[in-house]
């Protein structure tokens, strides 16, 4: 599934280029002008990375970054900063308001592409195609197939989905609105009660190999994926 990137720059044309090359590069794009707008979009639904101007009108960059990292919902979102300044203490306050990468403008287009899908990588691994191993399950996303134990399982998206987050972060417990956000990408408009709907057909399919043991119901808690 394409990655979805909310590009916020208050520069119409830098705001287009941006756009048009995110596109080109097979992502989605979603465009904001300044902080509040961009809010309204990730309170709708979490990007999977966020292109951020440092400079904008109203609220900044730096601030806004600030903010995404002190609330739970948004604190692991990906962020790049984008600048017009380059000085070195420049560059240690745009990380320290907990951006994750930093690039320069006029920056090259294959430069910034090549730090988007690096980021992606490290932080957003449902938006990147390697082929996740763990114990008897093998999942390809550029193949969207599954095997468990040597068997192919055939799965819906939803239940591919929620598994390849599983597989990506094994051993720790998710709540159901986290899973909304992480694997719906929408904590807003789905039910909890969907996400048992879904975690329930995972199992099924995954019973003949035995992996639906892997799924565990954590009580008053949500669900944790567990690795041997
Ligand atoms: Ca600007």
């Amino acid at each position: 599934m394409a990655a979805t990137i909310l590009i916020v720059e208050d520069e119409p044309a830098i705001q287009e280029l941006l756009a048009m090359n995110a596109r080109q590069w097979g992502y989605r794009a979603i465009q904001a002008t300044d902080a509040a707008s961009a809010m309204e979009h990730i309170n709708r639904a979490l990007p999977d990375l966020i292109l951020l101007d440092w400079m904008l009108p109203g609220s900044s960059g730096v601030e806004l970054a600030r903010g995404l990292r002190a609330d739970r919902r948004t604190r692991d979102t990906p962020i790049i900063l984008l600048t017009a300044r380059s000085e070195e203490r420049d560059k240690v306050v745009g990380l320290e308001s907990g951006a994750d990468d930093y690039i320069t403008k006029p920056f090259s287009p294959r430069e910034l592409n090549a730090r988007i899908r690096a980021l992606l990588r490290r932080r957003a691994p449902l938006a990147s195609d390697e082929v996740v191993r763990v114990d008897g399950l093998e999942l390809s996303p550029g193949t969207h197939r599954v095997v468990a134990n040597g068997e192919t399982v055939d799965l819906g998206p939803t239940e591919f989905r929620l598994l390849h987050f599983f597989m990506t972060h094994a051993d720790r417990v998710y709540s159901r609105s986290q899973l909304l956000d992480q694997v719906w990408g929408d904590h807003v408009f789905v039910e909890e009660r969907t996400v048992d709907v879904h975690i329930r057909r995972l199992r099924q399919a995954l019973e003949p190999s035995g992996c639906d043991r892997m799924i565990q119901t954590v009580r008053g808690s949500g669900y944790r994926f567990s690795s041997s």
